[in-house]
C-alpha cells in the first residue's frame, strides 16, 4: 500500500503551489500528489484567464496574496528561468456614475499612488472608439446600461499563461522529488481512530480521530498528513466527514470571438493605453469584460453573472448565453461586436467564497484545506502555497515572496481576519 508523510489531493495551481513549498522546505518528507486527471492543472485552473491585477485592491489580504505573487512570477520571467507569458495589457475597469460615486472615496489612494488613472469618458471614446453615453437609445434604456462616466486604468495589471504557471510548479515539483499520482480519483477520506482498538464500527465518538489515508478508486493510500486542494469538488470529500469548507461552484463562462472582420481587426489593433498596441482588459459594468488575444486574432468575451446562476458543478458552455447577454451589452458600448458570433465557447466554475471572496486555507485533525480562491487562484497562487505549506508544518507565519511575513490563521474559519474588497470586477 503506497503511504507517503503528505499527500496533497488535487493537481490544480494551488495543489502545485502547496506541494512545492512543502517539499522545498521539507526535502526529507515524502509528498505526493494525486489526481483523476491524466495530468496537471486540468481541472478549473486550466480554464482559467489567467488575469492578473495589481495596485488596484482596497483589502489589504487582496493586495498581500495577489501582489507578492505577481512580483514572484515577475522575478522568474526577468531571472529568464521561465516565462509566464505576462502581458501588461493593463486593466480598464468603466465606472457608472453611480459606481463612481459609492466606491470613488476607496480609489484616492490607488490614484495619489500612482497605481491608475481615471479617463473621462470622451477619452474612453477618442482612444477606443468606445461609446459611453446611451441618451436616446431605446436600446440601450431596455438594457437598463447607465451611461459611462469615468475608466480606471491600471496598468501593473494583465495577463498570464496558466499553463505555463502549472508547467513551472509541476517542474519545480518534480525537481524536488514531489511524486505524481494521475488518474485516480479519491473516492473518499478515511476517518480512522488515533489509537485504534480493533473493535467495530470504529472510530467512535470518544476516540480521537485523524484522516489516515485516501480510498482511491480500489486503492488505499495512507499518509501521515493530507492536503485537500480540490478545487470546486473539495466539499465532495469533506461534507461526508461533517467537515465545512465554505466553497460553492459558480459556473463561468467565456466566448472565443475571432476578429475576422474589418472592424473587429481595428479594435484589436487599437493601442494608446498599454505598450502592446492593442486596447486592455475592459471590465464592463454588469459583470462582462473583454480580453484581447491580439497573438491570437480574437478576443475572449466573457459575463460573470450572478443572482439566478445556480450554484452546482457543470462545465458545460451555454451557446445562448452569449447571445442573450453579453452581445447584447457589448455591441453597445463596442459596436464592432453587432454581428460577432463566437467560434467557440468554454466554462468551468470558480470555487465561492460567498463571504468575502478569498481563499479558505484551515487545519483539521492532520488535513489541511486549501480552496476558495473564488475566481483569482492564478494570481495569488504562490503566496496560497506558501501560506498552506506553512500551516501544514505547523508554522504560525508564513513568509511570502519578498520576504513578507503573513499569519497563516487569516484565512482560516476560526480567527479569520479578512477585510472587505470594494473593487469588485
Ligand atoms: C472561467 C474561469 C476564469 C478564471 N479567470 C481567472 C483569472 O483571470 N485570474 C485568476 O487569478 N484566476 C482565475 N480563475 C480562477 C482560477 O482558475 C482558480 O482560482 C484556480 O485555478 C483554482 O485552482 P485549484 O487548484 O483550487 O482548483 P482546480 O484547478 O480545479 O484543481 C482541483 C484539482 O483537484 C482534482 N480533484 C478534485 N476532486 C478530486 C478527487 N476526488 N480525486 C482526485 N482528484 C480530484 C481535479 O481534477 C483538479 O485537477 C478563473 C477560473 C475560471 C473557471
Amino acid at each position: 500500500m503506497p503511504d507517503y508523510d503528505i499527500l496533497v489531493i488535487g493537481s490544480g495551481i494551488l495543489g502545485l503551489t502547496t506541494a512545492f513549498y512543502t517539499k522545498k522546505h521539507n526535502p526529507r518528507l515524502s509528498v505526493a500528489v494525486i489526481d483523476r486527471e491524466r495530468g496537471a492543472g486540468q481541472g478549473n485552473t486550466a480554464r482559467s484567464v489567467g488575469g492578473y491585477r495589481r495596485g488596484i485592491f482596497t483589502s489589504h489580504v487582496n493586495r498581500i496574496l495577489a501582489e507578492t505573487s505577481i512580483d514572484f512570477y515577475r522575478e522568474v520571467e526577468r531571472s529568464g528561468e521561465y516565462s509566464f507569458g505576462m502581458r501588461d495589457l493593463g486593466y480598464l475597469i468603466l465606472l457608472t456614475k453611480s459606481r463612481y460615486d459609492s466606491i470613488g472615496g476607496y480609489l484616492a489612494p490607488i490614484l495619489k499612488a500612482g497605481k491608475a488613472k481615471l479617463l473621462e469618458s470622451r477619452e474612453l471614446s477618442r482612444i477606443l472608439g468606445m461609446v459611453t453615453s446611451f441618451e436616446g437609445d431605446e436600446e440601450a434604456e431596455m438594457l437598463e446600461l447607465e451611461d459611462i462616466e469615468y475608466g480606471l486604468f491600471a496598468h501593473e495589471c494583465g495577463q498570464l499563461d496558466v499553463e505555463k504557471l502549472v508547467s513551472f510548479y509541476f517542474e519545480k515539483c518534480k525537481e524536488h522529488g514531489v511524486e505524481f499520482i494521475f488518474g485516480k480519483n479519491v473516492k473518499r477520506l478515511i476517518l480512522a481512530p488515533e489509537k485504534p482498538l480493533g473493535i467495530p464500527n470504529e472510530p467512535r465518538a470518544w476516540q480521537g480521530k485523524a484522516i489516515g489515508g485516501v480510498e482511491a478508486d480500489s486503492e488505499k493510500i495512507t499518509a501521515r498528513q493530507i492536503v485537500v486542494a480540490a478545487g470546486v469538488w473539495s466539499p465532495l470529500l469533506l461534507d461526508p466527514l461533517g467537515v465545512d469548507c465554505f466553497v460553492k461552484a459558480k459556473k463561468r463562462q467565456l466566448a472565443v470571438v475571432r476578429a475576422s472582420s474589418n472592424e473587429l481587426g481595428a479594435l484589436l489593433h487599437k493601442g494608446g493605453l498599454n505598450k502592446l498596441g492593442t486596447p486592455p482588459m475592459i471590465f464592463f459594468p454588469k459583470g462582462l469584460y473583454l480580453v484581447p488575444r491580439e497573438s491570437e486574432g480574437c478576443f475572449w468575451v466573457g459575463l460573470t453573472d450572478d443572482i439566478g446562476r445556480a450554484f452546482e458543478i457543470d462545465m458545460t458552455p451555454e451557446e445562448r448565453f452569449y447571445y442573450d447577454n453579453a452581445q447584447p451589452m457589448l455591441a453597445k458600448y463596442l459596436p464592432e461586436f453587432g454581428a460577432a458570433r463566437p467560434e467557440s465557447m468554454w466554462a468551468g466554475c470558480y470555487a465561492m467564497n460567498m463571504l468575502d471572496g478569498n481563499p479558505i486555507i484551515f487545519r483539521f485533525l492532520n488535513c489541511v484545506v486549501v480552496t476558495g480562491a473564488s475566481g483569482s487562484g492564478a494570481m495569488k497562487a504562490d503566496a496560497i502555497g506558501r501560506i498552506a505549506s506553512a500551516l501544514l508544518m505547523n508554522k504560525s507565519v508564513a513568509v511570502l515572496h519578498g520576504g513578507i511575513p503573513f499569519d497563516v490563521n487569516v484565512l482560516g474559519v476560526e480567527n479569520r481576519q479578512v477585510d472587505k474588497e470594494y473593487l469588485i470586477l
